[in-house]
């Protein structure tokens, strides 16, 4: 998907930041989520993305910067005036109300005729196919039940942005892709502004039209989920991401400011660069994936000894040291590796999958 700059903006941070006694929750955190888009917030524990859904919410607010709600400065609103849908880890179902009843509850306060209603809930029980469920207390779901509840409920008002905090956490693993392909296929449907936050990779990489993300309250890195791993521009976002390895590097030339000619472990190859790259040290992130095997006399090849090797069934994973005492983690289709004599490998590098950060 091209980049949405010709949509309009459902939520923006601008140099938004918290502060909890004295230590930075968020810290100068800007970006936009666009009419349907699904933005995805990743990053670990702790590192501010539930800061950031309370802010939107409207259940705290920014110590800095400015929040705005479709082009409205948040801070006039209350959160009730913010047409918000939400989904959390723990469903946050009512017990004693049947899936009917529960997807019909923020309906009750809108001004709507009895048939609008009824529609409107026979039409969120399809959309998670829960129409045969109706008459279910939640006790008698699975997880993947009630969080498909709680989609329905939250979806039933045609919220203009809905708000999801690590909403499938408590789902194993299958059942959490299987639920995030499912929320995939929703929002294609539905298409509402999505804003959610996870943990776990895969599930961003499923749902998401752009990931930020997220380390100690600063968002180091938002792009779509192909571009972001291919220049995740931080070194933390290069590990987070890939556990890519961050070696030292030169920068020997560069060409026209988007690409610059690289030096490194007696190789020499090319790769995009941003304006204004200076030549001299660098960092690069190489990710585990971006080397491949070539026989031994190579040009373009250096060596290196293995120290470490696990089989992970479709990929075999070596932790290698260069002649010059550099650690690399490395991962190799188990294909390629079949016969290849394991204690020493001679590897070059797929360029386009390398990129300088800082
Ligand atoms: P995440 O959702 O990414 O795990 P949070 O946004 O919950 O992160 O928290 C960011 C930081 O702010 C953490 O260091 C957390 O301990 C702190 N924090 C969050 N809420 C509060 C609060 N109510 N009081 C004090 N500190 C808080
Ligand atoms: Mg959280």
């Amino acid at each position: 998907m091209m980049a949405p700059i010709h949509r309009d903006a459902i939520v923006s941070f601008e140099s938004v930041s918290k502060e909890y006694s004295g230590s930075l929750a968020v810290e100068d955190v800007s970006f936009s989520v666009y009419e349907g888009e699904f933005v995805t917030l990743l990053g670990p524990s702790g590192s501010g993305k539930t800061t950031l859904l309370k802010m939107v919410a409207g259940f705290i607010k920014a110590d800095s910067g400015t929040l705005l709600l479709d082009r409205r400065n948040a801070a006039s609103l209350e959160p009730r005036q913010r047409d918000i849908g939400m989904v959390f880890q723990d469903y946050a179902l009512f017990p004693h109300m049947n899936v009917y009843e529960n997807v019909r509850y923020g309906l009750r306060f809108r001004k709507l005729s009895r048939d609008t209603v009824r529609d409107r809930v026979e039409e969120m029980l399809s959309l998670v196919g829960l129409s045969d469920y109706r008459d279910r207390k939640p006790n008698q779901l699975s997880g993947g039940q009630m969080q498909r509840v709680a989609l329905a409920r939250a979806l039933a008002i045609q919220p203009r942005i809905l708000l999801m905090d690590e909403p499938l956490g408590a789902l194993d693993r299958e059942m959490r892709i299987r639920m995030a392909e499912e929320l995939r296929r929703m929002h294609e449907r539905v298409g509402v502004a999505v804003l959610h936050v996870t943990h776990d990779q895969e599930e961003a990489l499923i749902v998401a039209d752009r990931i930020g993300v997220m380390h100690q309250g600063g968002l180091v890195a938002m792009d779509e989920p192909r571009e972001i791993f291919r220049n995740p521009k931080s070194v933390f976002a290069a590990r987070f991401l890939s556990r890519a390895n961050i070696v030292d590097a030169a920068v020997l030339q560069v060409y026209d400011s988007v690409s610059a000619a690289i030096g490194w472990q007696g190789l020499s190859f090319h790769i995009d660069c941003s304006p204004g790259q200076p030549t001299g040290d660098c960092r690069l992130a190489v990710p585990p994936w971006a080397f491949k095997i070539v026989p031994a006399g190579n040009p373009n090849a250096f060596a290196v000894r293995v120290r470490e090797m696990t089989f992970l069934g479709e990929v075999t994973q070596f932790l290698c040291e260069t002649a010059d005492g550099v650690e690399l983690l490395v991962r190799l289709s188990t294909a390629e590796v079949h016969e290849a004599s394991l204690s020493a490998l001679y590897l070059s590098l797929v360029e386009g999958l390398v990129s300088i950060v800082k």
